[in-house]
């Protein structure tokens, strides 16, 4: 696809003297200079103005009239011109935690578009992740076993903690004629 650009002709806003610019779009653009030379004319009083401009011409003139209309800019002409969204340094909500996605409230659609719309993976084995249920994880279980060469065996395990009132002998009795046929004994603990 061919590089676009957003071109500005003629721009005379405050105090910009008839420039012309080719500004590539999809990349991160820095304007820089000293105090007054028209940093923010350029960025502000025209490319977002003219951007925001023709956005709320896209609505109809009845939600046109909710919405901030600002002055068309003084330019020739623009093409190649996207929606703008402004972020100025005197944003009074402003914190260190701030961030475009913050600021412009962006964020709170995001998490609710990654939080539907995305897959999530491992990151120690890149599986897919997903929710299982007791017959899926039986079910697995049973096709990873008919895998397997030699008689499948599986090992179950769980801690339990011999209550106060109760002696070890007691609670091994209590799981032995429940069908369990192995304990083991972590340090630490009393059965
Ligand atoms: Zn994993």
């Amino acid at each position: 696809m061919p590089k676009q650009f957003l071109r500005v002709r003629g721009a005379r806003q405050n105090n910009l003297k008839h420039l012309d610019l080719d500004l590539p779009l999809g990349e991160l653009i820095v304007v820089t200079g000293v105090s007054g030379s028209g940093k923010s004319s350029l960025a502000f009083d025209t490319l977002y103005a003219e951007g925001q401009r023709r956005y709320v011409e896209t609505f109809s003139p009845y939600a046109r009239q909710f919405l901030d209309r600002m002055d068309a800019p003084g330019v020739d002409r623009i093409e190649g011109i996207p929606p703008a969204i402004a972020i100025d340094q005197t944003n009074p909500v402003r914190t260190s935690r701030s961030t475009v996605g913050t600021m412009t409230e962006l964020n709170d659609h995001l998490k609710l578009l990654y939080a539907r719309a995305t897959q999530l993976f491992c990151r120690g084995c890149a599986a897919p992740v997903r929710k299982d249920t007791p017959d899926s994880i039986a079910d697995a279980l049973f096709r990873h076993a008919s895998a397997c060469d030699e008689p499948p065996r599986a090992l179950i395990t769980f801690a339990i903690d011999v209550p106060e009132n109760f002696s070890n002998d007691e609670v091994e009795g209590l799981l032995a004629a429940q069908g369990y046929t192995r304990l083991h004994r972590r340090a630490g603990r009393r059965i």
